[in-house]
């Protein structure tokens, strides 16, 4: 190969959509003719990945296949819940099942390479992009990663998975999109190095690298961190690509000069491919040549790119992705079932949900009620708002012929009905990229309807759209009952009339701290402890004048409309773990789900631990009267105990609740 070439394999482009207009097709095939690309995303047909695709095979001198990547974040074609609400589930497998039809769809269109799983974990609700990852925890976020990682490339057709954003991009100071981030080398090992852990030790064949920078250092030239932890210490080969402009930004950083000292660093940082800046492709050889860079770093680069193509058996048989024949009709059996799993019940006072569906006249009010783009969220691919079900025509359809839907964006309606569901929240382009929020209220005068619609005294069920926690202490206050519907995707409607109606009891759980408002920012339930913990009697005692230092609602928590018992709890100390176990019954008088979870608290170390430590968790169903025994294993090396020390396990319903069972644990 010549250099150029080399270079050419490590330049990643965007195509432009179907890439159907004269001008972009005719620039990107002769690009890709005279080798100058080896890589493309976004583009999304099958009949433009099969034109770029033949050019590269047939007509370059080296017959390269071409790898064809895209940003299908939850879901391509069928969309699913956005991943914050889909960790609500608490169950990595249905998030493992929706990137297998993920996968499975964008490979249809001959694509390999998806920009997913999302991986940072995030505290900060004001980040728009909390939205896309698994919420505040590693544990969880570990677990979701590595489902995810499994499901895109666990099976055939194989899509390569990318754990983004490396790393602590959730970090962001502020909130505010691409910030910079100061994170301690603790909380980087403990909290956001976690999940890519768990996704390249699932097989994670790319990482991208984040906008931040740690310590002053762009990720995009952090050669410490890159391949200091991803290749030296993790012994991980796979393909790291840069995030959009990522090696031209160093510019702006101000840790590079010109376009080649920022290729300069990107390329001996670690950074493989180079997307969209097409610095690599115009600087490399020159680098090369000039003595800046050793041939043998972008001949290892080169080689990892070229590996990932092989692997998937692109060499072998170029157009062994893409299906002509493959309908267009949409996963809905799978994305309505992982969407009444992300739901949330944070109120239902009076058990005004399930609501009777022969009423005689409900009212659906409320500004995002038929907001049919909004149920799809952020990142929908090409997902179509034309093919998803409002919250208003899941309810339309799931309600007995007698009854009459009416709707209205203000209270007059509700006065006419005998049951109001209020459909309020965020449009989903007030989450994701650079979509931070410097206030988490309801937006615009949705808390003033909520007033108005709450006072004409009907039952209410309020539905809650969020790409974010949102500080909704109003309607924690007043709503009679009141559902998390996230957004969640193409079947959004019929799983929140499904709730609503009781044809399935809600059981999902936050995956992060709802913040009564912005001033509490940063919270989290894993925090350390503290020399003064808070006490309402003691003045200089750590919390806030003006607020409780509590969460409007923590981690881990969620209703049902049943109820559970947590008894027998056990702690038992073997060899390399602790193995705890309860029994959990369902007290109720319907069936239901439970997402049991455990914590930890150890007691004395040399630095001090957090407060409570997710060690386990599991969804479990149990009709009426049933109970079971669930027990969890926790090794021994994630207590953080390097001396003899009492640790405190609690098993509950959430990261609050439960007493803990002390045990004398040694390292
Ligand atoms: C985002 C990435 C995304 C990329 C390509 C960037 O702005 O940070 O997450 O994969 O764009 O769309």
């Amino acid at each position: 190969m010549t250099l150029e070439e080399k270079a050419g394999q490590l330049n990643l482009v965007r195509g432009e959509g179907t890439l159907t207009g004269p001008a972009s097709r005719a620039g990107s095939d002769s690009a890709v003719r005279v080798g100058r690309i080896g890589l493309f995303y976004g583009v999304r047909s099958l009949a433009a990945t099969r034109h770029l695709q033949r050019i590269a095979v047939n007509e370059t001198r080296l017959h390269i296949p071409l790898l064809f990547a895209d940003d299908a974040i939850h879901g391509y074609r069928t969309i699913f819940p956005v991943p914050l609400a889909e960790a609500a589930s608490w169950d990595p497998s249905a998030a493992e099942a929706s990137a297998r039809i993920t996968a499975i769809e964008v490979a249809n269109d001959g694509i390999q390479w998806t920009y997913a799983p999302m991986v940072d974990i995030a505290r900060d609700p004001r980040w728009g992009r909390i939205v896309e990852g698994s919420g505040e925890d590693p544990y969880l976020g570990s677990a979701f990663a590595a489902a995810r990682v499994r499901g895109f490339q666990g099976a055939n057709p194989r899509v390569i998975a990318t754990a983004k954003h490396f790393v602590a991009y959730g970090a962001a100071e502020g909130g505010r999109d691409y910030n910079t981030a100061d994170v301690s080398d603790s909380t980087l090992r403990d909290v956001y190095l976690p999940p890519f852990k768990a996704a390249v030790d699932a097989g994670a064949m790319s990482v991208m690298a984040a906008f931040d920078a740690l310590d002053g250092v762009p990720m995009h030239a952090n050669r410490r961190l890159i391949t200091g932890v991803l290749r030296d210490e993790w012994h991980w080969g796979g393909v790291v690509v840069s995030d959009y402009t990522g090696i031209m930004e160093l510019m702006r950083h101000g840790v590079a000069g010109s376009p080649a000292e920022a290729a300069e660093r990107a390329i001996n940082a670690g950074v493989d491919a180079d997307m969209v800046s097409e610095i690599y492709v115009n600087e490399l050889p020159g680098l090369v040549r000039s003595g800046r860079v050793k041939v043998a770093t972008i001949d290892a680069a080169v080689r990892r790119v070229l590996r990932a193509k092989y692997e998937l058996g692109l060499f072998q048989n170029p157009y062994r992705y893409g299906d002509s024949t493959a309908p267009d009709t949409l996963y809905r059996r799978e994305a309505r079932r992982i969407a009444r799993e992300s739901i949330v019940l944070l109120e239902n006072r009076n058990h005004t949900l399930p609501l009777d569906k022969k009423l005689k006249t409900i009212a659906v009010i409320g500004p995002l009620a038929s907001d049919s783009l909004s149920a799809l969220g952020p990142w929908a691919a090409i997902g179509n708002p034309s093919q998803a079900v409002s919250v208003l025509a899941g309810i339309q359809r799931a309600v007995s012929s007698d009854t009459r839907v009416i709707t209205g964006n203000d209270a007059s309606a509700a006065a006419q009905a005998d049951a109001v569901v209020l459909v309020v929240g965020e449009t989903s382009n007030m989450s994701g990229e650079a979509s931070s929020r410097a206030f988490l209220d309801l937006p615009g005068d949705q808390e003033a309807l909520a007033e108005a619609v709450i006072a004409a005294g009907k039952p209410v069920a309020v539905v809650l759209l969020n790409g974010r926690p949102l500080s909704v202490g109003w309607l924690h206050e007043h709503a009679p009952a009141m559902i998390d519907a996230w957004f969640l995707g193409s079947e959004m409607g019929n799983a929140v009339a499904d709730v609503l109606f009781g044809d399935y009891n809600p059981g999902g759980k936050l995956p992060v701290t709802f913040p009564r408002t912005v001033g509490q920012v940063p919270i989290y339930y894993d925090h350390l402890p503290t020399g003064r913990p808070p006490d309402p009697t003691e003045h200089y005692t750590s919390k806030y004048i003006d607020e409780p230092w509590t969460p409007l609602y923590p981690f881990g928590y969620g209703l049902s409309y049943t109820t559970f018992g947590y008894d027998a709890m056990t702690v038992r100390i073997d060899n390399d773990s602790l193995r705890v176990s309860t029994v959990v019954t369902n007290t109720g008088d319907r069936e239901g789900d439970e997402v049991v979870q455990c914590y930890t608290h150890t007691l004395v170390a040399h630095v001090s631990r957090p407060v409570r430590v997710l060690q386990g968790f599991l969804r479990v169903r149990l009709a009426s009267g049933d109970h079971r025994t669930v027990t969890f294993a926790i090794p021994r090396s994630r207590l953080g105990v390097d001396e003899p020390t009492t640790v405190d396990v609690y098993v509950g319903p959430n990261s609050v609740e439960g007493s803990p069972i002390h045990a004398t644990v040694r390292p």
